[in-house]
């Protein structure tokens, strides 16, 4: 009982079922472990503990009362504070939305709840999940659990923190171009980035519509399997969602992969530090020992993916925080006198530097007189991976490569050169540029830090990406929970 936060979710959901703690044990204990352990990691931005509570209690009494109950009963889970939560604030990590009450719950929220989880907090993130490193969060810093001199990379830091130091089992955070994976593998736990239209985003703050996706992050492959069937399917509030079946993931993660065919697509080695590459090649060598068959693809266009991303994801960016006004949301500020000055000041001093810059390029790149030569001209690159990654994935079933080019870095680091902060994504972003799913896998320490291997897969292939990803896993052990410790820096 005192290790439980060493425990999968799937073994903490089988206690409560089987009686040998009661959900309110198990609120107590997060809670506890959370009050010793977040003021030095920084993860989470609200604790809901009474709500937790009250929602535990109700279990207890359910099960008590012989009642089904859901897939996850008894799990406790933290969102990512840009998932809308009915009554509890959200904030997006920006000041202008600190005191926002969102008056409904994202469908993912709705689904956890109708399975039974318990909604621990909303975790800390880079403001409206703009960077790599949570960093542009405008309230606090969250600490690398294993280093607290280094980043946990973003912008899901907060839900990968957490899930990595055992403060919760699992967690949802947000991707638009690696916002789950990057961190998961900052932080040595697995990470998911559902196929676009697999998981609704309603209720999810839009960052940039087309790429944007909500995933889950937990210590094992399992763990993550069993939330991404719980949150995925067909949702009336999302017309992007599709109709494809939801499958029971966890039933074919013994599976294996013989007869498989892998290919670790040169283009997606380039530049990531020697270290990381000969790890994932460890993985990819763990594949074809396990029977699949090495294959190889080219992706003649992944040079332009990282230009590609940084003028689409800004560009949708610009439209869809236009609604940050201070009159449909937001802080208001100033306008005393008038209406422009009340816009100027609300967005001038609610809005962050990172999210400024986001902003202003997008607005450029969709202007009148350039809008041929920026957007149209990514949106044309953008066609070029789809099918580039198509003839791939027609020749190999998985994609191997590092999730990361290099290994957590520290604060400050890329204070001064946005540009080094984007290149953080360079490995991650072209998934979601062609809308396939993509996992992040603890493959052990290199020098103390955690190193992620990420596997692709075809579009809908979640079934198939898990099952590989429980091969790797299977190899390289999976994640441990960590004690943070206290470094030279307060969260
Ligand atoms: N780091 C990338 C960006 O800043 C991706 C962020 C994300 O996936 N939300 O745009």
């Amino acid at each position: 009982m005192a290790d439980w936060w060493l425990e999968s979710a799937a073994a903490v959901h089988r206690s409560f079922i089987a009686g040998e703690r009661s959900a309110s044990e198990i609120v107590d204990g997060v809670l506890d472990r959370i009050a010793v352990h977040d003021p030095i990691l920084g993860a989470f931005l609200e604790v809901a503990a009474d709500r937790a509570r009250a929602s535990a209690r109700q279990l207890d009494r359910r099960r008590l009362a012989g009642e089904q109950l859901g897939p996850l009963a008894g799990v406790p889970v933290a969102l990512k504070d840009n998932l809308a939560t009915d009554g509890l604030r959200t904030t997006a990590g920006s000041a202008l939305l600190a005191n926002w009450l969102p008056p409904y719950s994202a469908t993912v929220v709705r689904r956890l709840e109708v399975a039974d989880a318990l909604i621990i907090g909303k975790t800390n993130l880079d403001e409206f999940a703009m960077g790599s490193s949570t960093e542009h969060s405008a309230f606090q810093r969250t600490n690398n659990p294993y280093d607290a001199d280094l980043v946990p990379g973003g912008s899901s830091g907060g839900s990968a923190a957490a899930v990595a130091a055992g403060l919760v089992p699992l967690a949802l955070g947000s991707e638009t171009g690696g916002s789950v994976r990057q961190p998961a593998a900052y932080c040595g736990v697995v990470g998911l980035k559902p196929t676009y239209g697999r998981v609704s985003r309603y209720g999810l703050i839009a960052f940039a519509s087309s790429l944007d996706q909500v995933g889950p992050l937990g210590r094992t492959v399992g763990d993550v399997a069993d939330v991404l069937r719980v949150i995925a399917g067909a949702d009336p509030e999302d017309p992007s969602t599709c109709l494809e079946p939801v499958p029971d993931y966890r039933a074919a993660l013994g599976g294996g992969v013989q007869g498989w065919r892998v290919a670790m697509p040169e283009e997606l080695q380039k530049g990531a530090d020697a270290k990381l590459q000969a790890r994932a090649e460890q993985a990819f060598s763990a594949l074809v020992a396990a029977g699949a068959r090495p294959v190889s693809v080219c992706l003649p266009h992944l040079e332009a993916a990282l230009a590609t991303y940084y003028v689409i994801a800004p560009a949708e960016a610009s439209s869809n925080l236009s609604r940050f006004d201070g009159v449909r949301f937001g802080v208001r500020q100033g306008g005393d006198r008038e209406l422009a000055d009340m816009y100027s000041q609300t967005r001038g001093r609610g809005f962050g530097p990172e999210v400024k810059r986001r902003i202003m390029i997008g607005t450029y790149a969709l202007s009148a007189g350039y809008v041929d030569a920026f957007y149209v001209q990514a949106q044309r690159l953008r066609q070029l991976l789809a099918e580039d990654f198509a003839a791939a994935f027609s020749m190999a079933d998985i994609l191997v490569t590092p999730t990361t080019p290099s290994l957590p870095f520290r604060f400050g680091a890329h204070d001064h050169d946005p540009l080094a902060m984007y290149a953080n994504d360079a490995l991650t972003l072209p998934a979601n540029l062609v809308g396939v799913p993509a996992i992040s896998v603890p493959a052990g320490l290199t020098a103390g830090l955690p190193v992620g291997i990420q596997l692709m897969a075809p579009a809908f292939a979640e079934r198939a990406l898990l099952q590989a990803a429980q091969v790797v896993e299977d190899h390289f052990g999976p994640a441990a929970a960590i004690t943070p410790r206290r470094g030279g820096g307060q969260p």
